[in-house]
């Protein structure tokens, strides 16, 4: 008979568990446990995918060994079936063998989906969880729907953890989350999360609703779940182990944001000045879902881009004279009662960065390319300080309207030769990414100023064009630092740390060009 002594598994405490759980996964047993090394060193808590393992069971003589020289890791076994979203291929019989040899060499947890929970005998569930805590575990591939009714039918078995992950598809995904996690959260130990790149707001914010940890890759291209963020981001950018309930949310609203850097930007200022805030990237497919969500989370202030820029006016509560005079809205507030105001610091971004070079934008004479969005607000801004502001655009109705309404001048391409400038602002995409292009000709840039808002790359054809033709030139970054910075102004009050933006922007677009640098070098191979 075996003692009870030796039957009880140590139950982890949930406040003792640390709250990011590092996922590791690889293709062979070496790789797994040379990953599982690496993330050792910054981590107390990991789980080993043995599912991606083509025969787990061999694995573990190596993961005995790496548990051995780890004894102060807590470590999930997760074996997960094929049918239920993971690549174990075997029956549930050697799954449920794996994970009790996963128990017995130390693996502190072991996963078990409900769907095995439900095809087996509770007397093989309470052997397994006699050796190990269980986290019994239910994964939606498809939505967010039914969170309560999927706990209820979890809880007829008993386990340690509770595990619930849904697929976000909209942004009022992650809120049905955070709310299951807050009603259920204190009942039993739960950890929820939304998969999926709209369901970022529940991977930053579940733990504060009330789910035990959430789940971290080990790094970028390492995720074993769709979505899910590397642990050194959710650390160093969003402060996860700080969020708290008075974290206030801010967030970047756009289609696409995939490759937005103001979270990086402003998550640097919060941190700098000490600021209790979380900035996430917010993925909305509509304006309404968005809505939504300002209200339900609460977010306390938005930052606002392509393609919501005017979409947004309706929803607002009031926006500034100059905003309604844009037409277009990049930064929300949400005052205390709930009511949302608009503001444009896009004007900001640009008047800003003159300031520092012309001695007076008064009668300075100025020439922007383009009459969407970034064009309309740099031409009211520079129009109100007394430049003498000129429009060339591709279709010359909206250049026309912008130039009525701002007290500007319209100007075809043909007639620029006529003009020297004192500086030419490009705010058109044209430049954008890997493209080569750019919207004037060297020849057609007469100018002491080229102003790129381009930001990426940082030096855009255009602007190398206007070095080669002797003129200074101000890269779109600096707009970008600007605008954010004004957008920090307004929603904390404080100055921003303009120097410590600027570097962290720098420094992950000169990544992002070295990566795609490299991966050029590779593809040419
Ligand atoms: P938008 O509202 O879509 O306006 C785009 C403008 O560019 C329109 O006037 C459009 O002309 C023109 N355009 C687009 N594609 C063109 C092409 N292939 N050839 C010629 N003209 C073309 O965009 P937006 O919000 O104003 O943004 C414009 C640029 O500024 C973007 O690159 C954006 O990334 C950048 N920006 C940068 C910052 C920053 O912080 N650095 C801030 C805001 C915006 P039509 O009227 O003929 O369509």
């Amino acid at each position: 008979m075996i003692s009870e002594a030796k039957s009880y598994a140590p139950r982890l405490l949930p406040l003792r568990l640390p709250r990011v759980c590092v996922a590791v996964s690889a293709s062979d047993a070496a790789e797994l446990v040379g990953k599982a090394e690496a993330v050792a060193r910054d981590n107390s808590f990991i789980e080993l995918r043995l599912d991606h393992i083509p025969r787990p069971g061999l694995a573990l003589a190596k993961v005995k060994h790496f548990l051995e020289a780890h004894p102060g890791l807590t470590v999930i076994a997760t074996c997960r079936r094929a049918a239920n979203g993971g690549k174990f291929r075997g029956s549930i019989a050697s799954q449920l063998e794996v994970l009790g040899k996963a128990a017995a060499i130390g693996c502190q947890l072991v996963d078990v989906e409900l769907q095995t929970a439900l095809k087996c005998k509770s007397e093989r569930l309470q052997k397994l969880r006699a050796s190990a805590g269980m986290v019994l575990s239910f994964h939606d591939f498809r939505g967010t729907k039914k969170l309560d009714e999927t706990l209820q039918k979890m809880r007829a078995i008993p386990a340690d953890y509770y595990k619930v992950v849904s697929t976000a598809t909209t942004l009022s995904d992650n809120v049905a989350m955070m709310q299951f996690l807050g009603r259920e959260g204190d009942i039993q130990s739960l950890v929820g999360v939304c998969m999926g790149e709209q369901g970022v707001i529940s991977r930053v914010l579940g733990l504060r609703a009330g789910s035990v940890f959430t789940f971290a890759a080990s790094g970028a291209g390492e995720e074993t779940a769709p979505g899910q963020i590397s642990a050194q981001e959710l650390r160093s950018v969003y402060r996860i182990e700080q969020v708290d309930a008075a974290t206030r949310v801010y967030g970047v609203a756009g289609d696409p944001i995939g490759h937005s850097l103001s979270p990086l930007i402003m998550n640097a200022a919060f941190r700098r000045e000490n600021v209790n805030a979380v900035y996430l990237k917010l993925h909305a497919k509509a304006l309404k879902d968005l809505i939504n969500c300002v209200r339900d989370i609460p977010i306390h202030g938005l930052s606002i881009t392509m393609p919501y820029k005017e979409a947004i006016l309706p929803y607002l509560d009031n926006t500034d004279s100059h905003t309604t005079k844009i037409g277009a809205c990049n930064t929300v507030v949400r005052a205390q009662d709930g009511k949302l105001y608009g503001f444009n610091t896009d004007t900001s971004g640009v008047v800003r960065p003159l300031e520092r070079r012309l001695s007076a934008l008064q009668g300075a004479k100025i020439l922007v390319l383009g009459a969407g969005g970034a064009a309309r607000a740099a031409v009211f801004g520079l129009a109100e300080r007394g430049a003498e502001v000129f429009i060339l655009n591709r279709s010359m109705e909206p250049a026309k309207k912008l130039a009525r309404r701002a007290h500007a001048r319209s100007l075809k391409r043909a007639d620029l030769k006529k003009h020297v400038f004192d500086v030419i602002i490009n705010a058109t995409p044209i430049g954008m990414g890997n493209s080569r292009e750019t919207p004037l000709q060297e020849k057609e840039i007469n100018a002491r100023y080229v102003f790129d808002m381009i930001y990426d790359p940082f030096e855009t054809r255009l602007l190398h064009l206007a070095k080669q033709r002797g003129a200074q030139i101000i890269p779109g970054i600096e707009m970008f630092v600007h605008q954010a910075a004004r957008q920090f102004e307004i929603w904390t009050g404080k100055p921003a740390p303009q120097d410590e933006m600027l570097q962290v922007v720098m420094l992950a677009i000169q990544e992002r060009a070295a990566k795609a640098a490299a991966a050029k070098k590779t593809d040419g191979r």
